[in-house]
This record gives structure tokens, C-alpha cells and sequence, in this order.
């Protein structure tokens, strides 16, 4: 894909964001602002995020930390005020770089983890901000906290650890309506007053901001498809 294509691209989404805005139910979401589009870098040739920086997107995911750690601190050095969010799941033996690369973890999913992170922070006293990824299709190959361990581990995280719980973050099955899952992550944040709802990826982000997304990650409607591993 040429570099010119992913500013097309980027236009284009953003374009569609702010129609799906003026166009929703949602009163208080009629905002663009309100939305977030996160560009999502992984496994994306280098030409492709350096024509994203370049225009000026700001906002950024990777899922996986080792990846990340190739690419982003010389990106991070050579742009200024990037925004990286990690959306992959994170093992406890990566926290530690996790939490110097990304500026937001969506995936905090289990105890052990919410740990690491809250020791890592006070290590080296950088506050990022989190989400909870939530496994709202119960699939058992996905991470994610359940759906009926949910109340419990927010509030461990915020009342025990005081970790800075922003947001809810899922990944709905594939094959399923994904509204029902969008649906049920924004009862789920009004019910604990958490302002982040992140979901909606390329093809249902539309969807995801009339069902109330404040975070849309968006990876091969910006960059086209990735390489294959
Ligand atoms: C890869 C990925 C995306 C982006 O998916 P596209 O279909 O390319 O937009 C979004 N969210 C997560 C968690 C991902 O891993």
C-alpha cells in the first residue's frame, strides 16, 4: 500500500467518525472529540506508521510489548506527545517494559497483573492510565475477566490498588452481533462511572460510536492488510 493511501485512509475514518457522531441517539457523544481513533500499528510495515506520524496521528496500539519495544522508543523520541496504547494481553514478566513504553494498558484482565503493574509504577513513578478488558463472549481462548467477576475485580483495582481505572475495553467474538457486546460494556461502565469505553475495530467502529464508544482501534482501514506473520 502507498504511503499517500494511509492519509487517504485516515481522512476517511475520520470522516465516517464524525458522520456516526452527528448521527447518534447519544446526545452526549455527538462531540468528535469524544472519540478517539486509535491507529493500530501491529505487524504494519514501518513506511506505513511513519506516513500516519507524519500526518499527525497522535494515538497508537500495538498488542504486543515485544513488538512495541522495537519499534516506538525511537518513533517516541523522533514524534513528540504520541499516545501508545497496549491492547494485547500483557504476562506478568513484560510489566515492567510495558509500563515505560505505553501510556495505556486496555488489557488489565487478573489480579496477579493488576499487581505487577501497581508495584512497577511505584518503581519507577509513572502513572498510566488503564482499562479492564472484559471477555463479554465468555470465549475461553480470549482474555478478559468474565463477565460475573467483573464488579469484584474493578474494585479491587481501583479500591485495593488504586490503580487509575479509566475504562472497560472488549473484543467481541467473531461470528456474533457485536452491539450486544457493545451494549453491555456501556451498561457495564455507567453502572461503575467509568468514562472509557473502548471498542470497535475496522469493520464495526461505526456500530461501536452509536453504542457509545469513546475509543475506536482501527488497523487495516488505516494501514490495509498486515503481512502475514
Ligand atoms: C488488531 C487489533 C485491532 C485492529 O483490528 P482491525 O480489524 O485491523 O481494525 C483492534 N483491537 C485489537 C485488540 C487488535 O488486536
Amino acid at each position: 500500500m502507498e504511503n499517500q493511501k494511509v492519509l487517504e485512509n485516515i481522512n476517511l475514518v475520520k470522516q465516517e467518525v464524525i458522520t456516526a457522531c452527528t448521527n447518534s441517539i447519544n446526545a452526549k457523544l455527538k462531540r468528535i472529540d469524544n472519540v478517539k481513533i486509535i491507529a493500530v500499528t501491529k505487524r504494519q510495515p514501518l513506511e506505513r506508521i511513519i506516513a500516519a506520524l507524519n500526518a499527525g496521528h497522535k494515538v497508537y496500539g500495538e498488542n504486543q510489548v515485544q513488538e512495541s519495544l522495537r519499534k516506538w522508543p525511537n518513533l517516541k523520541k523522533k514524534y513528540k506527545n504520541i499516545e501508545l496504547h497496549l491492547l494485547g494481553p500483557l504476562q506478568s514478566n513484560k510489566a515492567k517494559e510495558a509500563i515505560q513504553i505505553f501510556d495505556v494498558i486496555q488489557t488489565v484482565d487478573r489480579e496477579k497483573i493488576a499487581k505487577v503493574l501497581k508495584k512497577e509504577e511505584e518503581i519507577i513513578q509513572k502513572k498510566l492510565f488503564y482499562m479492564i478488558q472484559i471477555n463479554t463472549g465468555e470465549e475461553s481462548q480470549k482474555s478478559g475477566v468474565m463477565p460475573n467477576e467483573t464488579d469484584n475485580f474493578v474494585n479491587y483495582c481501583r479500591n485495593d490498588l488504586k490503580l487509575n481505572i479509566q475504562g472497560l475495553m472488549c473484543i467481541p467474538p467473531i461470528n456474533e452481533d457485536a452491539t450486544i457486546h457493545f451494549a453491555y460494556l456501556r451498561k457495564k461502565a455507567e453502572e461503575f462511572k467509568l468514562p472509557y469505553l473502548s471498542m470497535g475495530m475496522s469493520e464495526d467502529y461505526k456500530d461501536a460510536i452509536h453504542f457509545g464508544a469513546t475509543h475506536i482501534r482501527v488497523g487495516t482501514a488505516i494501514f490495509g492488510k498486515r503481512p502475514e506473520k
